[in-house]
C-alpha cells in the first residue's frame, strides 16, 4: 500500500508481492467487498486502505506473484524491511484514510463512518492533487448552481456521493463520480507527455479526449445515442431536459427538480438523478470498452442498437431495484417507500408488462403518456433542449 501512496503520480506501477491474498484483494475482491461490506474480511482497516489508494492512483498498476524467501531481490529485501520494521520501538504510522473513503462508498451498512470525504480531500497534503480536485469540485459546483440556481458547498457534493442516499446513485457510479473529481481516471491530459495517441480522439480528431469530450461531443462514446435516450424518457414527464456538461454529471447528486411553487418533487428528482446517472456511466463503459477492449477498431464500434440495448438493460435493472427496495419484510427501515418508487417511475414504465422497460413509443398501448406536468425552475439553455 505504501507503494501506491507513495507513487501516486507515476504513470505504471508494478507490485510484486508474495502474498496471494494480498494480490486477490487488489485483483479479485475488491468489488464485492465494496458492495457487501467488509465485515467478514480479515484487516478491514488496511485492505479498506489498500482500495482506496488503488482507487485514488493515477497509476495504471500491474501484480505479479513472486514466490516468497526464495532468492527474488525485491521480495527478500521487503522482507528484511519488514523485520526492521517489527522491532522498532515506536511504529510507523500508516496513512490509511483512503479506506475511510471506500468504506463510505462501499455498503450501507458503513455509512455510519464519521469521517467525510471532503474532509479527507482538504486534509491531504498532495497540493497538486489538491489543485485538480478544487478545480473539478468548483466546476461542478457553478454548473449545478448555473442550472438551479441554488449554490451548494463541495462538502454538499461529496456526501452525495458518500452517502447514496434511498439507493439512487449506484456504488459504481459514485465511484466513478469520486474518481473523475480527483482527475484520477487515465484519460486526457494524464496522457500527454507518455502517449500521445491515447491523448488525443482519433475518431473525433480533437487533440484531447477528457471526460468533457467524452460525455458531450465524442462520435465513439455512446454519447449521443444514450443521451437522447434519456431525454426522450424523461420527455415522458413533460419536464425540460438540461444541456448535458460534465459539472451535471458529478454534480447530479445535488441536483433537485421542482414545480413551479419551488417544492422539490421527490420522484422526479430520483428518476433525474438515475437517468443521469446510468446514462454517464454506460457512457463510460461503452468508451472504456471501446478504447481498451475493442482497441479502437472501426469495424468493432458499438452500434445504436447495441448501445440502445444497453441502455435499456441499465435502466430496466434500475427500475427492478427500486421495486425490490421497496420490500419492507427484507429491508425494514430501510425499506423504499412504494409511494416515491411510484412517482419515480410515474409515466415511463409500461404498466402493461409490469416491471419491464417501455419504449417509450405511443404505439405501445401500455405506455402511460405523461400529462404534461409542471413547469420547473431547471430551465438551462442549450442545444440538448
Ligand atoms: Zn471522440
Amino acid at each position: 500500500m505504501l507503494c501506491v501512496q507513495q507513487n501516486r503520480n507515476v504513470h505504471k506501477l508494478k507490485i510484486a508481492s508474495d502474498s496471494q491474498y494480498t494480490i486477490d484483494i487488489m485483483t479479485k475482491n475488491a468489488r464485492e467487498w465494496m458492495d457487501k461490506g467488509f465485515s467478514r474480511v480479515k484487516n478491514p482497516e488496511s485492505t479498506r486502505a489498500l482500495i482506496g489508494e488503488i482507487l485514488k492512483s493515477r497509476a495504471l498498476i500491474m501484480v505479479r506473484k513472486v514466490k516468497g524467501h526464495s532468492g527474488d531481490m525485491g521480495n527478500d529485501g521487503a522482507d528484511a524491511l519488514a523485520n526492521t520494521g517489527s522491532e522498532k520501538d515506536t511504529p510507523d504510522t500508516i496513512d490509511v484514510s483512503a479506506g475511510e473513503t471506500v468504506a463510505d462508498l462501499g455498503a450501507k451498512a458503513n455509512s455510519l463512518s464519521q469521517s467525510n470525504a471532503y474532509h479527507l480531500i482538504k486534509d491531504r497534503s498532495h497540493s497538486g492533487e489538491r489543485r485538480r480536485t478544487e478545480r473539478m469540485i468548483s466546476n461542478t459546483r457553478a454548473t449545478i448552481t448555473a442550472i438551479t440556481g441554488t449554490d451548494h458547498p463541495p462538502s454538499k457534493i461529496w456526501s452525495t456521493l458518500r452517502k447514496r442516499k434511498k439507493g439512487v446513485l449506484t456504488q459504481k457510479f459514485s465511484a466513478f463520480a469520486w474518481k473523475s473529481l480527483h482527475e484520477g481516471h487515465k484519460v486526457g491530459d494524464f496522457w500527454k507527455h507518455i502517449n500521445p495517441d491515447r491523448h488525443k480522439c482519433q475518431q473525433c480528431n480533437v487533440p484531447v479526449e477528457n471526460l468533457e469530450h467524452i460525455f458531450t461531443e465524442c462520435r465513439v462514446s455512446g454519447q449521443e445515442t444514450v443521451w437522447a435516450l434519456a431525454k426522450k424518457a424523461w420527455g415522458q414527464t413533460g419536464l425540460p431536459w438540461p444541456e448535458i456538461s460534465l459539472g451535471l454529471i458529478l454534480g447530479i447528486g445535488t441536483m433537485d427538480i421542482k414545480n413551479d411553487q419551488g417544492k422539490t418533487l421527490d420522484g422526479r428528482t430520483r428518476l433525474f438523478r438515475i437517468l443521469i446517472s446510468e446514462s454517464a456511466y454506460l457512457i463510460w463503459l461503452l468508451r472504456c470498452e471501446w478504447r481498451i477492449g475493442r482497441e479502437q477498431n472501426v469495424l468493432n464500434m458499438h452500434t445504436v442498437a447495441e448501445i440502445t440495448a444497453r441502455w435499456k438493460v441499465a435502466i430496466g435493472r434500475r427500475l427492478r431495484l427500486d421495486w425490490a427496495l421497496t420490500n419492507k419484510m427484507a429491508f425494514g427501515k430501510k425499506a423504499l417507500r412504494t409511494a416515491e418508487v411510484k412517482r419515480t417511475w410515474k409515466d415511463i414504465y409500461s404498466a402493461k408488462n409490469q416491471s419491464v422497460l417501455s419504449d417509450f413509443s405511443s404505439e405501445d398501448e401500455g405506455v402511460l403518456v405523461g400529462t404534461g406536468g409542471n413547469a420547473t425552475q431547471l430551465r438551462p439553455p442549450g442545444r440538448n433542449r
